[in-house]
């Protein structure tokens, strides 16, 4: 069998060409596809921002940020591809120029005419730029049209609802593909593979089995210098209500169908639909927040004492909390979720605890007997590793827990592809499985603003919790009401 990548033609329009999203991820990406073979002779990129720039310039920003991954020859076959036009997004009369290169280099590299545009800029561009797409006539008419959205969407259940009626006033809901690049993860990616790949597992992914979930994304850094924009969104709304609602829906959803993207996210969808709403109690009842205090060092100030940080900031650093399922495989198995920076150790993770063995083993041996917890590690290294009863070595028969762990070689490393490379090429291929789905997005706005409001009247105190430290103690006394404990403990 050829095993060889076939070649997708297309015409590439990046609003936002000279930003640092463009240069640090999107044209490194982009060569690794054209260096894989999935760009080959029929493709262009137009870049463009507000910057006077020719082709030449343009040309060379795009070489610099490739120059190391590749021999000169490849560089510059590369980059022969790419165009600049000046452009204010919020000018309209500026996108007729646009359709006109976009015709001129379908038919100079015969792409096809398939078009992905990608906006690499402000959010609050987004609307504007999907909507003059459609009315400036760049859409094309016998290929496809594919828009990519960056994140954040929306700050709020309104925002996000607005965005999506001007995105949608351009684009049809499947041309839509979302960017959370936490989808896009190698490690995110293997939870439908372990879950779905091995029977045994599929079958007991379930309250019969399943004790808890526990979703980790703990950070080991501060605010560093995002203040300005963190201390208007907070752990809630940077982490929550995208990356870990994204990570859960994998975990929650029913088996789909098939494993296309359209089933894919029907069956996440139905998930998120099932997921408990909390009134002002049940916030108050299943989460809790929390700012970073000083540490042991010196330099681990607290986050009132960072730069650009007001002194009476109630902003919350750090979030833990409970969701509940209410579906027939979920029944009273808590989801917990978490993040927070200036934690104890950075990482992502997922911890699947299952129940414990009520086999008699005899008095002595029933208290050695733990949770089996399978675990799957996303960040920094990625793996998997599996906590199983066993017996000790003893001549007397003792049980023991014992640890399976895999994890990605150096090799499978250097393989992996950047998120962002997985995602240009799955829009190029049409495929939305890797993309957060506007139904699933409303259902987590809608369930992270009833927290921000309960959270905004201050009916939920804010804990304090020192540095490099796990977070706050009343994140440890949230499971222990249910008699669960954080498996991941830094
Ligand atoms: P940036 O500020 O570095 O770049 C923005 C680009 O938009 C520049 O090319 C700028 O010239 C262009 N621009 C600004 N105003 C314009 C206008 N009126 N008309 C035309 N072009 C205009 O931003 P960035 O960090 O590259 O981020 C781009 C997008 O990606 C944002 O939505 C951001 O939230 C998202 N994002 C970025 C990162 C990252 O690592 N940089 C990570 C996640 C998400």
């Amino acid at each position: 069998m050829d095993n060889k990548p076939t070649e997708l033609p297309l015409t590439l329009l990046l609003f936002g060409g000279t930003g640092d999203l463009a240069k640090r991820k999107l044209y490194p990406s982009l060569f690794n596809l054209f260096k894989k073979g999935y760009l080959q002779k029929h493709f262009a990129v137009i870049g463009t921002a507000r910057h006077p720039l020719d082709d030449d310039k343009f040309q060379e920003i795009v070489r610099q940020s490739i120059a190391k991954n590749g021999t000169e020859g490849q560089v510059k076959e590369f980059a022969a591809h790419f165009r600049y036009r000046s452009h204010d997004v919020t000018d309209l009369k500026d996108y007729g120029k646009l359709k006109v290169l976009l015709e001129q280099l379908d038919q100079e590299y015969t792409a096809q005419e398939n078009r992905i545009f990608y906006m690499s800029v402000a959010p609050r561009f987004f609307g504007q730029i999907a909507q003059a797409i459609k009315s400036e006539g760049l859409m094309s008419e016998n290929g496809y049209n594919r828009l990519m959205v960056e994140k954040p969407f929306g700050t709020s259940y309104d925002t996000a609802e607005e965005l999506q009626n001007e995105l949608e006033a351009g684009f049809s809901d499947n041309q839509i593909f979302r960017i959370d690049h936490y989808l896009g993860k190698e490690m995110v990616q293997n939870i439908p593979a372990v879950r779905f790949g091995n029977p045994f597992i599929d079958a007991t992914w379930n309250k019969d089995y399943i004790k808890n979930i526990q979703v980790t994304l703990s950070e080991q850094l501060g605010v560093e210098e995002r203040a300005g924009y963190y201390n208007t969104a907070g752990a809630l709304l940077d982490m929550i209500q995208n990356h870990t609602f994204q990570i859960v829906g994998w975990l929650a959803m029913e088996k789909p169908n098939s494993f296309n993207d359209k089933d894919i996210r029907a069956a996440k969808n139905a998930a998120f639909s099932k997921l408990k709403m909390y009134d002002e109690t049940g916030v108050v009842a299943n989460f809790v927040r929390g700012q970073y205090g000083r540490g042991r060092e010196v330099w681990q100030k607290s986050y009132t004492e960072e730069p650009d940080v007001p002194a009476d900031s109630k902003n919350d650093t750090y979030v833990a909390g409970r969701l509940q399922f209410e579906t027939d495989r979920w029944e009273g198995v808590p989801f917990y979720i978490r993040t927070g920076k200036r934690l104890a150790a950075k990482q992502t993770r997922v911890d699947i605890v299952y129940k414990k063995s009520v086999f008699d083993f005899g008095e002595a041996n029933n208290d050695k007997l733990t949770e089996p917890v399978l675990s799957i590690l996303i960040d920094p290294v990625g793996g998997i590793e599996f906590s199983l009863n066993g017996k000790d070595v003893t001549t007397e028969f003792q049980t023991r827990s014992n640890l399976l762990n895999w994890s990605i070689s150096d090799q499978d490393k250097v393989e992996t592809p950047d998120p962002y490379e997985r995602m240009l090429h799955d829009a190029m291929n049409g495929d939305g499985s890797n993309f957060a789905d506007w139904t699933g997005v409303a259902i987590s706005w809608k369930f992270v603003d009833q927290i921000a409001r309960v959270w905004a009247e201050d009916k939920v105190p804010l804990e304090t919790y020192e540095s490099a430290t796990m977070g706050p103690v009343a994140a440890d006394r949230l499971l222990a009401e249910t008699g669960d404990r954080w498996i991941f403990r830094g």
